[in-house]
């Protein structure tokens, strides 16, 4: 046999679907990957049903529903002061994931470099390799994960085409600062780069902090494509909308990867979609408050058991140092170990790196879950870390 593509047939599973799977086979509490365990608001869910009954079942507009590009439109106006036009800056997708593949496959050139941030969500990479690009990865440290200028300017350099930003970011809970925003901001207009802004948790942002676009900020809406995730706006991450909003010369080339990719995505989803993003009080303060709730739950109790857990600002998780309670493992094997013996299934940190000698201290739980769910993980934690020590 020829040999088969080398970028994919090398890559494992992704950890997410690892760590579910050996959750479901040790019945393990599942705090890995990153899923609410109630449904989102049962207005949407009626509205699709209702649409699946109904119609529309054929086909949508490639570039999606006009309701749901128009809704988005009116999303960004309304929290950020942005103006797209709906017809030729919004894209509908299936997921963020669909989004972010379209938009790299669509921006990107052989040779092109492209910036990143470690630790890194998992479907940047293979992406950015297989259209031929380079990444060029700044690290960022714990507690703080800073993005300092200095940083920025070892990796921009004239063949910088793109910077890939998630905030807030997976896996750390960082929501970017004015200021770090800014540096990154003034090389990107020094560079004449474009920025792809991974921003699936916009709405999952912590009192005390706000969600600022980097499209918003001066002189940025004309090189900034922005990816939203209606999954995680409305708890519904298995329905796989998402949508990206740019400017117009750079979605144009977007849809046409977009065409070959997934051409559309399910009608009534997007219908209902839509009717979601009218409804204000579904993702505003409620789900945030619902959700700090819950963050705060689970990091008292992880502190409790004696976890060491870092700040967290924004999305769904918790990172933690396992140094006192590691037993000496790295933290991939005590993730194993924490599943399959403890019966609580967390995410190695090391698996969002791809650099050399990544930490192997940190941990990721995710604390959207019922409030006993949480309960339950922390006294499983309790009585097989504390009580066995
Ligand atoms: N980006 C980040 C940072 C994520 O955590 C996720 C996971 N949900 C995605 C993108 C993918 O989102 P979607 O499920 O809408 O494809
Ligand atoms: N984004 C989710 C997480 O970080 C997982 C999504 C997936 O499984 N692909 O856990």
């Amino acid at each position: 046999m020829t040999p088969l593509n080398a970028n994919f047939a090398g890559l494992g599973t992704t950890i997410f679907t690892v760590m579910s799977a050996l959750a479901v086979e040790h019945g393990a509490i599942n705090l890995g990957q990153g899923f609410p365990d109630e449904d989102g608001p049962e207005a949407i869910r009626a509205a699709a049903a209702r649409a699946v009954m109904d119609g529309p079942n054929q086909y949508p507009p490639m570039m999606g529903v006009p309701a749901l590009r128009q809704a988005v439109a009116d999303h960004d106006r309304r929290f950020y002061g942005l103006d797209w036009d709906w017809q030729t800056e919004v894209l509908v997708t299936s997921g963020a994931t669909e989004a972010l593949a379209a938009a790299l496959f669509g921006l990107l050139s052989p040779g092109d470099e492209v910036v990143l941030f470690e630790p890194l969500y998992d479907s940047y990479l293979p992406i950015i390799r297989q259209a031929g690009a380079v990444p060029r990865i700044v690290r960022l440290s714990p507690p703080d994960w800073t993005l300092t200028a200095a940083a920025l300017d070892q990796v921009f350099g004239p063949k910088t085409k793109l910077v890939l930003l998630n905030t807030p970011m997976n896996p750390t809970g960082k929501v970017f600062d004015p200021q770090e925003l800014a540096a990154l901001a003034d090389r990107l207009c020094r560079w004449d780069a474009l920025a792809l802004c991974d921003e699936v948790y916009e709405h999952l942002v912590f009192a005390g902090q706000h969600h600022r676009p980097l499209a918003s900020l001066p002189g940025l809406r004309a090189r900034t494509v922005r990816v939203m995730s209606a999954g995680k706006t409305f708890s519904l991450t298995g329905w796989k909308v998402g949508y990206l909003a740019g400017p117009a010369g750079l979605v144009a080339p977007i849809a046409k990867a977009h065409q070959f990719l997934t051409f559309t995505t399910a009608p009534h989803l997007q219908v209902a979609v839509a009717a979601g993003l009218a409804l204000r009080h579904a993702y505003d303060r409620g789900l945030d408050d619902d959700l700090a709730a819950k963050r705060d739950r689970l990091v008292a109790g992880l502190q409790r058991v004696g976890f060491e857990t870092l700040p967290v600002d924004g999305s769904y998780f918790v990172t933690a140092r396992i140094e006192s309670l590691g037993r000496g493992l790295a933290d991939d094997a005590f993730c194993r170990w924490l599943t399959t013996r403890i019966g609580v299934a967390a995410v190695p940190v090391s698996a969002f790196y791809d650099g050399p000698e990544p930490p192997r201290d940190l941990i990721r739980f995710c604390f959207c879950k019922r409030p006993d769910v949480l309960d339950g993980a922390i006294d499983r934690l309790e009585r097989g870390l504390v009580v066995a020590a």
